[in-house]
C-alpha cells in the first residue's frame, strides 16, 4: 500500500490559449475523502478528469498507488477506469433506455461478470439506498433523488478502488443533496474506498475529511484557524 492512493503531480493543462491547471499538486491517501472545491472555472473539473485518467495532462504526472497513469494509452486508461475507478456526475446520465437495476449492472457486466451474477450483486444497494421497488424504473420516471442513487450505486457495486464524483448534488436540493452525501460518505466508509469529490459548496464538503481549494488552475490548503495563543 502507497501513501497515496491517487496524485496530481504539478500538473499542467491547457485548452488551446487556456490554461485550466498550472502546476496543480494534490494526493489522496487510501480511504480518504478528499473535497476539492474552489469558484466555477477555476480547474476542479479538470483537475479529477487528469487524476481520473480521462484527460492527459500537457506536462507533470498523474499516479495511481504509485504508477503512472499520464504515460498509458487510451485503451489501458480505459481499463484501469473500468477496473479500478467509479464516477458520479452531476446529472446522474443513467441511460434512459435501461432500468435502474441495469443500469446499476453495467460496471459489473463491463467488467465480464453473467447477467445473473451481476443483478444478485445489485439488489442488496436498492435497499441500501432506500431504492427499494424501483429496481425496474427507467430514468425518466425516477425523481432527482432517486437517480442520483442510483448513479451513487453505478458508482460503487463495482468496489472501485476510487470513486470521482464531480458535482454529485449540484442538480438537487440541499435536503436531498444531504441524503446523497451521506449515503456517498457510509458506503465509501464501508467498502474504504478513496473519494474525490469536487463541489463549490461548503454544506457538501464538510462530509470530506479534508478539503482542497482550487483557485486559477492552482491547488491551495485552506489555512487553518490561527491558534489564539
Ligand atoms: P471548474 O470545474 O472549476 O468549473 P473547469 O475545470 O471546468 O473548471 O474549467 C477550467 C477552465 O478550463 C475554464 O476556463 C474552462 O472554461 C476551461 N475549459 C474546461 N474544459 C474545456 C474544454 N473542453 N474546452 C475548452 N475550455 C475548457
Amino acid at each position: 500500500m502507497t501513501a497515496h492512493v491517487i496524485e496530481a503531480r504539478d500538473v499542467n493543462l491547457s485548452f488551446g490559449p487556456t490554461p485550466a491547471l498550472r502546476g496543480a499538486t494534490v494526493s489522496a491517501a487510501p480511504g480518504e475523502i478528499l473535497a476539492v472545491m474552489g469558484p466555477s472555472g477555476s480547474g476542479k473539473s479538470t483537475l479529477l478528469f487528469c487524476l481520473a485518467g480521462i484527460l492527459v495532462p500537457d506536462s507533470g504526472e498523474i499516479r495511481f498507488d504509485g504508477a503512472r497513469v499520464d504515460t498509458l494509452d487510451e485503451t489501458r486508461r480505459s481499463a484501469l477506469r473500468r477496473d479500478q475507478f467509479g464516477f458520479v456526475f452531476q446529472f446522474g446520465q443513467l441511460v434512459p433506455e435501461l432500468t435502474a437495476e441495469e443500469n446499476v449492472a453495467l460496471p459489473l457486466l463491463l467488467a465480464g461478470l453473467r447477467r445473473n451474477k451481476a443483478i444478485e450483486q445489485v439488489r442488496p444497494w436498492f435497499e441500501r439506498l432506500g431504492l427499494d421497488g424501483l429496481e425496474g424504473r427507467r430514468s425518466g420516471e425516477l425523481s432527482g433523488g432517486q437517480a442520483q442513487r442510483v448513479a451513487l450505486a453505478r458508482g460503487m457495486v463495482a468496489k472501485p478502488q476510487v470513486l470521482f464524483a464531480d458535482e454529485p448534488t449540484g442538480s438537487l436540493d440541499s435536503l436531498t443533496g444531504e441524503q446523497v452525501m451521506s449515503l456517498l460518505v457510509d458506503a465509501a466508509r464501508e467498502q474504504g474506498t478513496t473519494v474525490v469529490i469536487v463541489t463549490h459548496e461548503a454544506r457538501v464538503a464538510a462530509y470530506a475529511d479534508r478539503q482542497v481549494v482550487v483557485r486559477d488552475g492552482n491547488v491551495h490548503t485552506p489555512a487553518t484557524e490561527p491558534v489564539v495563543a
